[in-house]
């Protein structure tokens, strides 16, 4: 099949910020627009600047950001009713945003002419034409959004088709339709594409989709499948409600069917680009995302580890690589001996008595409640004790944490440790956010007298889970054991410990513990590589 190569619009940094919990610094959106650039995306929609001064403050920023390859493109709505365009406050703005292109959006039919802009139709048509016209006068490369199109199409075609007629005949350069609210199925919409394409032999057209039935990914290849030559989405998927098309899982799936994308897209770079959205947008990544999520490739029963190392492609779509990902073989107790190998990665041979050793006690760990496929970090101190190396860089002698409520409800948290390290004792004590910060920022300032090093090391988050206890119904509520996994950073390297105990302060400590020893191991090794 050869494909005009397809234009990829991200809206991360405008759609993508309506998503609940998502909250991007001018700084970040700077960062993610050079990311983008790097990776070659076509267009990088930055704001609505008639909406908020800090989207017209990234317009300012980014036009001093050196891009290689993207253009910029500022989004608005067309002009008021019965305002002349010139007079517009909104589109000045959209000029002034000094954005090369303008992504303008205009409604699709009579009834949300009526209800949302109470005018008449005739009027929404001029709106749109006056607005596409006054953009590309001002030397703008525009695209025109038909927003609600596919609901509009249904209540009026015939109207509808008439509003991108009139974009098209000012000289939009892409005629983007919308399913705005995520509620058009994909052989629906398969047939309004097509019709749509039949229409406008010489225009070109774009799709933005939503997730709200789960088909924004599905809905968006519909539409390139029927003639789409740009897709406008999010990196993953965040947006408003439950998000727009993912755009990561988008140019994967369009390099997996060998559809070129118009800047021919790094996508060995997705895993990344999805990452740092995550990263700077403090959102969990989502584990079980398509293609860059970390279970993505992770192998977890005996069978499928046994059949991934003998041929991966038996149990893998892709290659992990292709998007920047990388095969993970979990350890577990379904484990069959064929987890051994997996151990391979810690320098340990599957023929090694070790190799047993070392999985009879992950499973007998596992059993009292530890898990280490988030605990990558206590997982390789296991392995390095089991080898006879020492792990353990201080030696505890005791800790106390005492948490004082005073009658009008105010809490007081301190910690002191007492611990021998490099043969000397150290005593600290810290005040904290609770037990569990005191106790952290104790033994941190104990640590870092001695390794300043490990200052560099951030708790990052931090997961309390009660352990089910079917078969021991004493331990059932607050008397049950729990686990705490934490999960640290040091650097750009993310890594989790665990610790499993009745005490959470308990639990805590020794997931603390071993997240301190982690880190000085992975230092230690960074610093005789380099
Ligand atoms: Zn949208």
């Amino acid at each position: 099949m050869t494909k005009t190569p397809i234009a990829i619009y991200d809206t991360t940094l405008r759609d993508g910020t309506q998503g609940s919990g998502m909250s991007l610094s001018v700084e970040d959106k700077v960062q993610i627009a050079r990311k983008l650039d790097e990776l070659r995306f076509d267009y990088i929609e930055g704001g609505w600047p008639g909406s908020n001064p800090k989207d017209i403050e990234f317009f300012q920023k980014i036009q001093h950001v050196p891009l290689s390859y993207a253009r910029i493109a500022a989004f608005g709505s067309t002009r008021k009713k019965d305002t002349p365009a010139e007079n517009d406050a909104n589109l000045r703005l959209l000029i002034e945003s000094n954005a090369p292109v303008v992504t303008i959006f205009g409604k699709s039919s009579p009834f949300q002419v009526a209800e949302a802009l109470q005018t008449t139709p005739e009027e929404n048509l001029r709106m749109i034409s006056d607005s596409v016209k006054f953009l590309g006068q001002h030397g703008r490369e525009v695209i025109y959004d038909a927003e609600h199109f596919f609901d509009g199409y249904l209540q009026d075609r015939e109207y509808a088709l008439c509003t991108l007629r009139s974009a098209f005949a000012a000289g939009a350069r892409y005629l983007v339709l919308c399913d705005t609210n995520g509620g058009t199925d994909f052989a629906r919409l398969a047939e309004i594409v097509r019709d749509v394409r039949q229409q406008f032999p010489s225009g070109r057209l774009g799709i933005h989709t939503h997730n709200d039935m789960g088909y924004g990914v599905a809905n968006t290849l519909t539409a390139v499948f029927e003639g789409a030559e740009m897709v406008q989405g999010t990196i993953n998927g965040i947006g408003e409600r439950v998000g727009n098309a993912n755009l990561v899982t988008i140019t994967a799936n369009l390099f997996k069917n060998q559809i070129p994308t118009k800047g021919n897209i790094d996508v060995a770079q997705l895993k990344n680009l999805s990452g740092l959205v995550y990263e700077l947008a403090n959102l969990p990544p989502d584990i079980r995302q398509p293609y860059v999520g970390d279970a993505a490739f992770a192998h977890k029963g005996g069978v499928h580890v046994d059949a991934v190392l003998k041929n991966p492609r038996l149990y893998e779509h892709i290659d992990p690589a292709a998007v920047g990902n990388q095969r993970h073989f979990l350890i577990s107790d379904l484990a069959g001996t064929a987890h051994v190998q997996a151990l391979e990665g810690l320098g340990i041979m599957k023929k090694d008595a070790l190799a047993r050793e070392i999985v009879e006690k992950i499973k007998r760990l596992e059993h009292e409640g530890y898990v280490f496929e988030a605990a990558e970090g206590s997982l390789e101190l296991l392995v390095r004790s089991a080898r006879g190396e020492k792990t353990s860089i201080f030696d505890l002698i005791e800790y106390r944490t005492d948490v004082l409520r005073k009658s009008e409800g105010k809490l007081e948290s301190c910690a002191i440790v007492r611990i021998r390290v490099n043969g000397q004792e150290v005593t600290q004590m810290a005040y904290g956010d609770g037990p569990v910060n005191a106790l952290d920022l104790a033994l941190r300032s104990a640590l870092t007298s001695k390794y300043p090093e490990l200052a560099e090391l951030r708790l990052d988050d931090y997961k309390v889970r009660i352990i089910p206890s079917d078969n021991r119904p004493e331990q059932k509520g607050t008397g049950a054991k729990v686990r705490v996994l934490i999960e640290s950073k040091l650097g750009a390297k993310r890594f989790g410990t665990v610790g499993v105990d009745e005490n959470i302060v308990e639990a805590s400590w020794h997931a603390l513990v071993e997240s301190f020893n982690y880190a000085h191991l992975l230092i230690r090794s960074s610093n005789s590589r380099a």
